[in-house]
């Protein structure tokens, strides 16, 4: 094994709850949490009901409170993103309404410093960094598939042409075949070509939006695939990096010992979802209707797939959703999955957060 998590986590699911600060301009008195333990605890409160009545508790593998600091988010995760190439698959994703800060913690703000640069650039980094450390012993060869999913559809955003083909999804046998095998495969070196080709990747989507009529921020729903980073020497390896809504990141890696031919495949996705808060909250009406249903069918498939994957359930159900059929062979079998949970302090998010919090409960 190149790499052992420092952490025995029970099972396969994994849970880290993050409450992000409040905002300049946001009131801090109106804060609906007002407990966080070390041991991965925290506490509720309902606003309209004061004392003990109003409180829940929550436990999850870990909290992190608002003061926790990019890095220190990142130093928990990194053994599992290194474990892909032990030739694990693992998914790592955010889950919460609009605005607790998936984005922020998967990708990080609007320009970023290097300090608040979220999960996606810090666990390429971090593979780009050991494949030159290993330079001597292993060769890197990684290629980027980007796709976007949106209304059920599986759509190439880095073809050639600027077409936005639409995609079939292979159900392989094999653990970490591509999903999408015919989604286009562009070689990348460094993070920062990584970085250039979502940029390429944006703009297909952003012109495939305005055809589409998007209207808000709030319909994320990118499926970045980078894929198949070679390894020669010991190792040959598969990488893939998917970005879905604003950002999935998910990383597949193939290894072959040539010294003994063996073959090793893993994945990590990282996965930003989109915002999770009911339909019928946001006023929608037509395609934006259909875009929040097919997003909302999304979401409850994913928290299907990971509640039978939590129960160790015969019957898993990817089947329901392009989201989870793209990411099944991160879900479940030899994968490891972990799930950020974003909350928003401001008890005017009350509500939310309590559905946010019982649907990671439901899984821890
Ligand atoms: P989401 O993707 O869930 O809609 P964002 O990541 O866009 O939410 O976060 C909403 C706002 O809160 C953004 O302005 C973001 O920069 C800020 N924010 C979120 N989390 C943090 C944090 N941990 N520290 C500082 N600012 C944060
Ligand atoms: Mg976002």
């Amino acid at each position: 094994k190149l790499y052992n998590e420092v952490q025995e986590l029970k099972g396969n699911i994994r849970v880290y709850c993050r409450i992000r600060p409040f905002l300049p301009g946001e009131n801090r008195k109106s804060n609906t949490i007002n407990y966080i333990g070390e041991d991965g605890e925290l506490v509720l409160v309902n606003p309209s009901k004061p004392g003990k009545d109003g409180q829940k508790m929550f436990k999850f593998n870990k909290v992190y409170g608002p003061a926790a600091s990019q890095e220190e988010v990142f130093l928990d995760t990194q053994p599992l993103i290194r474990s892909v190439l032990d030739g694990y698959n693992v998914c790592i994703f955010a889950y919460g309404q609009t605005g607790s800060g998936k984005t922020y913690t998967m990708t990080g703000p609007d320009s970023p410093t290097e300090e608040e640069w979220g999960v996606n650039y810090r666990a390429l980094n971090d593979l780009f960094h050991i494949s030159r450390t290993r330079r001597d012993t292993f060769m890197y060869e990684v290629g980027v598939q980007m796709v976007e999913i949106y209304n059920e559809q599986v759509r190439d955003l880095l073809s050639n042409d600027g077409s936005v083909k639409k995609l079939g999804i292979v159900n392989t046998s094999k653990p970490n075949g591509l999903a999408v095998p015919d989604a286009s495969m562009r070689p990348v070196q460094s993070t920062s070509d990584v970085m250039n080709l979502m940029q390429t990747g944006l703009t297909n989507r952003a012109m495939s939006a305005t055809a589409l009529n998007e209207r808000s921020s709030r319909s994320h729903r990118f499926l970045f695939m980078i894929s198949y980073m070679k390894m020669n020497c010991q190792m040959i390896s598969q990488c893939c990096l998917y970005v879905f809504c604003y950002s999935i990141v998910t990383v597949h890696v193939r290894g072959v010992d040539l010294k003994t031919g063996a073959t090793l495949r893993g994945s990590l996705h990282l996965v930003d979802l989109a915002g999770s808060e009911r339909v019928d909250r946001s006023e929608v009406t037509g395609d934006r209707l259909k875009e929040a249903q097919h997003i909302n069918k999304s979401l409850s498939a994913l928290g299907d797939v990971i509640f039978a994957l939590s129960q160790k359930s015969p019957h898993v159900p990817y089947r329901n959703s392009k989201l989870t059929q793209v990411l099944q062979s991160s879900l479940g079998g030899h994968a490891k999955t972990l799930m950020f949970v974003q909350i928003n302090p401001d008890a005017g998010s009350y509500s939310e957060t309590l559905s946010t919090l019982k649907f990671a409960e439901r899984v821890s």
